[in-house]
């Protein structure tokens, strides 16, 4: 007979039981069914009176009978499922010691409703043609879709269980930025070789539950291939059907000019009229072109800016002078308003000229009825702000944002009767945003408008074209050219500019000799016969004079006079008309820097280039100072250098490109280069690196730096002395 205490045990376990939505039944020793609750009995189909007392046969189910079995023979946990009437259980059956034999518990679970909804969501990621990869919280892999195996090449069996960062799955470094979990989405485009060509769009977002706990992320991976190849494609024939056009439309365009001009004749006033709308319509066309080309190198990324250091006034006051002749004609006026002392922007001065010159056209275009048009420029949150303000139809709140995108174009009689293509505001804000600013316009309609776009400051490491940098600390040729023929100066001045000196002109004496004293010249080359004969003084006076007694002087004359050129202390002597290769060499030969071996130093970090160059100056090198790669190949085409230190991580053409386009040409395949790179070195695109003379890792130590660079210099250098061994 039960106790008391017993029996209130028992029936507490019966409420229990009861109470629970869970199947729970008791299953004895000798794997009769000791107790089952109303749950299980339900789940089961079977009745207390069946099955109590009765083998766990009773309760109908092959897999619990075999799990009893196994649970009470291995006393061990049990778990497993199965289906009954299209509704699927799970069930774990818990071993017990029931005195000296073991007894067990078994609970049953109905996971119809989750098991479903679990199907449906994996049958969806399972089947979308985006890959997907599911962390969870610790950065392990938790599910991987047949499209993420596709494009990793690895099973879901190989990731499933990995931890990880998502981006070295992809091969590349972790996000600098930190986890996706503090930093939000994150997305990189990606591509990958292995286990094929691919370009994809990653992007791995963070997932919280509504309580904010973070619960893992979800990298979502598409595969762009085809559509990149495509605009790759599409960019390609824009680029070569406009070129292919442009051909004719200049001919077209220039007989036009020539029967206008009169040049075929007199032609009657019909004539011109029609010529003149041929002639208006042609130059319509040759700005679409224009804008297309425009367009596709945006698109595909070969625009070419020229950063530089950039006075946006004179950029503005250009671009309003190229609208004088039509302002006059109309009788409107374009007023300049610009901020006092306004610092130099960042930009590319031919770009920024043409977006200046296509808002300003648009704003007398778009205002019919006549009116004045404002052009402002002043510095706004450190950055230089330019605004076209005009009188015109102004442009209603819905249009506004759709402005900026390709061919779009507020659609009313007005702007249909005035014609244009839509493109024009779509590269401005392509050209502006690609040179780190940004476009806006305020408007309203029947108010004017006003478009605006703003421009980085210019900062120390917006530099110059390089120029060539000698030993002594000054520039290494400054050359002054005196001549009063203008076309002759600059002649003169190409030569030698391309031979990599700095030229200063002067076209009368009076000019030479205040040039003379202020840049110092290295040489001067003087044509005796300026201001009718005055060269020969000027001659003299500069030998006399201390300041300038030093400086040679090389008279380049037509008449022949080398006598009186020599009493006068002239240095060389040169007959016109000049032949290029002896101004060249007698040059040279005056200016000593240029005999000392020459290094191109490539790096875009201004602080290791100055620190080179010093160094090197004070050896006794002549420096050229690069800060990307095409400046690099620019300072090559003009003087080549004995050396070339090369940067591999750099802007607008990187180290690899310099590399390979110094060895592709025969001229130029056997300057040595030095590789100094900080970082690791691209694994594929390592073998170009093969070409270089030497690499040295940074940091380094300007010791042993300037070793290597002496080492290298001599090594290159004509071997004169013959040791008995051939040198190659
Ligand atoms: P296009 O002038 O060749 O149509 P744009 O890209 O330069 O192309 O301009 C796009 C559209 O923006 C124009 O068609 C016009 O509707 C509107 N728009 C541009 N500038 C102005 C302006 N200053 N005033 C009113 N509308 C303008």
């Amino acid at each position: 007979m039960p106790t008391d205490k017993e029996r209130r045990c028992f029936s507490h376990i019966r409420a229990f039981m009861a109470g629970t939505r869970e199947g729970m039944v008791a299953i004895s020793p000798d794997r009769t069914v000791r107790m089952l609750n109303e749950t299980a009995a339900d789940m089961l189909q079977v009745t207390r009176g069946e099955t109590v007392g009765s083998t766990a046969s009773t309760l109908g189910v092959p897999e619990l009978t075999h799990g009893i079995e196994e649970a009470l023979t291995e006393k061990d946990v049990v778990r497993g499922t199965f289906e009954r009437r299209n509704r699927c259980y799970s069930f774990t059956i818990t071993p017990y010691e029931d005195g000296a034999a073991t007894g067990s518990v078994l609970t049953l679970r109905d996971d119809t409703e989750i098991l479903a909804a679990t199907k449906r969501s994996e049958a969806i990621l399972l089947s979308t043609s985006d890959g997907i990869i599911v962390f969870d919280a610790d950065d392990r892999v938790t599910f991987v879709n047949p499209a993420a195996e596709t494009v990793l090449g690895r099973g879901a069996e190989e990731l499933v269980g990995l931890v990880t960062d998502t981006w070295t799955v992809f091969g590349l470094s972790a996000n600098p930025d930190g986890p996706v979990k503090e930093t939000g989405t994150q997305t990189r485009e990606v591509r990958m070789e292995e286990p094929k060509h691919r370009i994809v769009d990653v992007r791995v977002d963070p997932v919280f539950d509504d309580r904010h706990t973070y619960l893992g992320s979800v990298c979502t991976i598409r595969d762009v291939t085809a559509e990149r190849e495509a605009m790759q494609m599409k960019n390609e024939f824009v680029s070569t059907v406009s070129h292919e056009l442009r051909t004719p439309l200049t001919s077209i365009k220039g007989y036009i000019d020539l029967i206008l001009d009169g040049e075929a004749g007199e032609i009657n006033e019909i004539q011109q009229e029609f010529l003149s709308i041929v002639k208006e319509n042609s130059d319509r066309l040759v700005e679409l072109i224009n804008d297309m080309l425009d367009i596709s190198r945006i698109e595909s990324g070969r625009i070419v800016l020229k950063v530089q250091p950039l006075d946006i006034a004179e950029r503005i006051v250009g671009a309003v002078n190229t609208f004088k002749a039509v302002t006059d004609q109309q009788g409107r006026t374009i007023h300049v308003n610009l901020a006092e002392g306004l610092p130099k922007a960042a930009g590319d001065p031919d770009r920024v000229g043409q977006v200046l010159i296509n808002l300003i056209s648009n704003a007398i275009k778009y205002s019919p009825e006549g009116g004045d048009v404002h052009v402002s420029a002043r510095v706004e949150d450190s950055k230089v702000r330019v605004g076209v303000t005009d009188e015109g139809i102004g442009i209603a709140p819905e249009d506004q944002a759709r402005l900026f995108t390709k061919f779009y174009r507020v659609d009313s009689s007005l702007t249909r009767e005035i014609g244009g293509t839509g493109l024009g505001l779509s590269i401005c804000k392509s050209i502006i945003e690609l040179l780190g600013g940004e476009v806006g316009v305020e408007s309203k309609q029947g108010a004017g408008s006003t478009f605006w776009f703003t421009l980085p400051l210019a900062s120390e490491r917006h530099v110059r074209t390089p120029s060539l940098e000698g030993p002594l600390g000054t520039p290494g040729g400054r050359i002054l050219v005196v001549d009063d023929c203008e076309d002759v100066a600059n002649l003169i001045g190409t030569y030698l500019s391309r031979r990599g000196y700095e030229v200063v002109k002067a076209f009368n004496a009076t000019e030479a000799w205040e040039l003379a004293l202020e840049f110092e010249p290295r040489v001067i080359t003087l044509d005796v016969m300026v201001d009718q004969g005055a060269g020969f003084g000027l001659l003299e006076h500069l030998k006399a004079d201390p300041r300038t007694r030093d400086i040679p002087v090389v008279v380049l004359s037509i008449i022949c006079d080398e006598g009186r050129s020599e009493r006068c202390g002239c240095t060389g002597y040169l007959e016109k008309p000049i032949d290029k290769n002896r101004l060249v060499s007698v040059i040279d030969g005056l200016v000593g820097s240029i005999a000392s071996p020459v290094v191109l130093v490539t790096d875009d970090d201004r602080n290791i280039v100055e620190l080179l160059t010093r160094t090197l100056k004070q050896r006794g090198y002549a420096v050229m100072a690069a800060y990307d790669g095409r400046e690099a190949m620019a300072a090559v085409a003009r003087t080549r250098p004995d050396a070339i230190l090369l940067d591999i991580r750099m802007p607008v053409m990187d180290g690899y490109e310099v590399l390979e386009a110094l060895k592709a040409n025969p001229e130029t395949a056997d300057i040595p280069v030095v590789i100094m790179s900080a970082y690791q070195l691209d694994s594929d695109r390592s073998g170009i690196l093969d070409l270089a003379t030497q690499r040295i890792g940074k940091p380094f130590d300007v010791e042993d730096f300037i070793t290597h660079i002496e080492e290298v210099i001599t090594e290159s250098e004509p071997q004169t002395d013959v040791s008995g061994e051939d040198t190659p």
